[in-house]
């Protein structure tokens, strides 16, 4: 691969420079593709301006003067007059000192920059400016940078890098398949990416850049997935008399969608692949009792379980809740967090290796050196997004290819799921317990302030429980939100007759257990808490939840939320206080108080947010796309898929366009 340095006109500081932006070849520098545009291809007429628009003008420069400012700030002012023939607009260069030689009266000047007023007259400050139209008059890239590199720099050196290379000859594409998908040739597309001669011709380049990534992404989970299908595994679990027992077992009957999702993985864990299953479910759609048929089955068939979850609190409640249900069955349970320590945690560690414990519940704790397994034949990940690939990868590797379940109430777009999740195989509850209410849910503002705390102590006189969320912990000068100190110290004054707690994420963990089983056994009524209730949490007396400054949260995480309430038969609400008098907010709460579908709302959030916020980090392990976007280019994805799927057929792999990279899909998906 050419390096950078052989580049025309890229010297060892330029070099160094772009090397700060991970630009180290020329296929790099070629890849990265602009952030954004200025168009400056279209010339304005001086009298159809309008304030803040950027745009290019053509026209004589006269009244040019140079002065200098000694006071204050050492300034350098250059100041100018250009007319064309609809008009007139004054001009303003701060510090260009070199300005006094190159810019000469009367001459035709083109000049790109934003439209200001001044009083009753349009300005331009520091616009950039040219005599000639052909490097001007384009649509101009502009690349992310840092500091250790410039605009110029960048440019430059792309300038430098399409000069000297023609990529035909590396389509990946053939003429057939270009013509059937209506792509351009990968020169076009390169080419127009950075500098395109039209829009029409940035659409056909990005369309053809955005099919080819996603086209080989779904190349590279299809090689995976023929990887991950080849490998065995010895454990294989035949007998589910004792599951169906434990199923017998329930307070309830299950529903369909868990029946079906149930069969689902008793089958995956007869095989002797290993299971690689997402399961999805909106909260409250009990995926917990899934998880413990599954485990309850493991044991059967003589191995151990572990289940993951994200928070002490939620490893905890599922400690107390499945004991119940596993003891009567002999299954012998551990539970493994950060806090147990010293003695304790030897012993439980010892006995985890010995085989004595068949199912360990736990945090992050679980995936420590120390912890070995006897014989692991199922790792179960809870709230799968709050783990990183990493931490779900180093729990199966605990065993000699356990199954795998991972669970999720962040409901993800079809579509997507199966680029995010491509090697996974996805099932989803898509069914509620039968006895469920719609929570009902309120948007208010302050004016209801008297009437909610009314609510609350009426809520508490039935022997129901409240829930009230707050924004941040403690005050803070800066915003001013609702913060979980203040509001427990106003409700604690107003309904002294209540047991109140509270609860944040800065409190010692052994007290947040407390809290929590204090509520959960219904020793409080009210808890006033961060989001860190926010997972899991399954309380059925609680009816209520409050949500104090409301615009302050994603809509995923208000629907994760309200999901702490209408966990039972009984009537729940929820209460959103909304602060903001902005549109978009009302719009927002408008989408939860409309909706209760967990799917129908994450795609709202998406829109309303785009894919990177609504993903978080990297937790989803997919790499790095360089141009697509994951919401807007589905119907590109779309296409992309069907190729791939026609390829394969034909036996094309593609497989050396897909080497770099895999390595990091296949840790992100394994
Ligand atoms: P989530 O999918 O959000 O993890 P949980 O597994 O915590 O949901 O289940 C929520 C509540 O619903 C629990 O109290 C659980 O006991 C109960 N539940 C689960 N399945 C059923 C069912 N089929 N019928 C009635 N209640 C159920
Ligand atoms: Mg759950």
């Amino acid at each position: 691969m050419t390096d950078i340095s052989d580049l025309k006109g890229i010297g060892p500081v330029k070099v160094k420079g772009l090397n700060s932006l991970g630009i180290f070849t020329v296929k790099h520098l070629l890849e990265y593709y602009p952030r954004t545009y200025a168009d400056r291809s279209i010339i304005s007429d001086i009298s159809s301006l309008s304030i803040s628009d950027s745009v290019s003008l053509k026209g004589i420069i006269f009244n040019i003067t140079h002065k200098k400012n000694r006071y204050g700030k050492r300034l350098y002012i250059t100041t100018a007059s250009l007319k064309d023939e609809t008009g007139q607009i004054d001009i303003t260069w701060y510090n260009q000192s070199y300005l006094q030689n190159i810019l000469f009266e009367n001459k035709i000047i083109y000049v790109y920059g934003k439209i200001e007023r001044r009083g009753f007259f349009f300005h331009m400050t520091n616009p950039s400016f040219s005599y000639k139209k052909d490097d001007f008059l384009i649509i101009l890239p502009i690349y992310a940078k840092n500091a250790g590199t410039t605009q110029k720099d960048i440019r430059i050196g792309v300038r430098s890098a399409l000069s000297s290379y023609a990529f035909d000859e590396k389509d990946i594409f053939s003429d057939d398949l270009r013509q059937k998908y209506d792509l351009c040739t990968k020169d076009f597309a390169i080419r127009n990416i950075h500098y395109p001669n039209s829009n029409d011709a940035f659409f056909t380049a990005r369309r053809r850049l955005v099919f080819e990534e996603l086209f080989l992404l779904q190349m590279s989970l299809f090689s995976i997935r023929s990887k991950i299908r080849s490998v065995k595994t010895a454990i294989h679990m035949y007998k589910s008399d004792l599951m169906n027992k434990f199923i017998d077992s329930l307070p309830y009957k299950l529903t369909d969608a868990q029946n079906k999702v149930i069969n689902e993985i008793n089958e995956d864990m007869k095989k002797d692949i290993p299971m690689n299953r997402l399961l999805q479910g909106d909260v409250g759609s009990g995926k917990t009792v899934v998880a413990m048929a599954a485990m309850v089955s493991a044991f059967e068939n003589s191995y151990q379980s572990a289940f993951m979850a994200p928070t002490e609190i939620l490893a905890n409640q599922h400690y107390i809740n499945m004991s119940r249900f596993f003891e009567k069955f002999g299954i012998r349970i551990g539970y493994l967090t950060g806090k147990i320590k010293g003695k304790n945690r030897e012993r439980l560690i010892q006995e985890i290796s010995a085989g004595n414990i068949d199912i360990i519940i736990g945090t992050h704790a679980l995936i420590e050196d120390d912890v070995v397994f006897k014989n692991l034949g199922l790792c179960i990940t809870d709230e799968q997004h709050r783990f990183g690939v990493a931490q779900r990868k180093l729990l199966s590797s605990k065993g000699d290819l356990p199954h795998v379940l991972v669970m999720s109430a962040t409901p993800i777009p079809r579509t997507l799921a199966l680029i995010l999740y491509g090697d996974l195989d996805v099932s989803v509850l898509d069914e509620m317990p039968p006895d469920r209410k719609k929570i009902k849910t309120f948007c208010v503002d302050e004016s209801y302030r008297t009437r909610i705390t009314e609510f609350i102590r009426k809520t508490a006189s039935q022997g129901e429980q409240v829930y009230v969320v707050c924004p941040s912990i403690i005050e803070n000068d800066d915003l001013d939100i609702t913060n979980v100190q203040d509001k427990y110290n106003e409700l604690v004054s107003q309904l002294p007759e209540l047991k109140i707690d509270m609860l944040h994420g800065k409190m010692k963990n052994a007290d947040k257990i407390d809290i929590m089983e204090s509520f959960a056994c219904k020793n409080t009524q009210v808890l006033v808490s961060t989001s860190i209730i926010e997972v899991g949490i399954n309380v059925a007396d609680a009816t209520v939840m409050i949500i104090e400054d409301a615009q302050q949260f994603g809509l995923s995480q208000i629907h994760q939320l309200r999901g702490r309430v209408g966990r039972s038969d009984k009537q729940s609400y929820c209460v959103l206080f909304n602060q903001s008098s902005s549109d978009i907010s009302k719009q927002r709460m408008k989408v939860l108080t409309e909706s209760n579908d967990g799917f129908k709302i994450a795609e709202q959030d998406l829109i309303l947010r785009g894919p990177g916020e609504f993903f978080g980090s990297k937790q989803h392990g997919i790499p790095e796309l360089k141009i697509s976007n994951l919401y807007t280019d589905i119907p590109i994805l779309k296409s992309a898929q069907k190729a791939t799927y026609e390829e394969i057929e034909k036996g094309n792999y593609y497989t050396e366009y897909i080497t770099s990279g895999i390595d990091n899909l296949m840790s992100a998906t394994l």
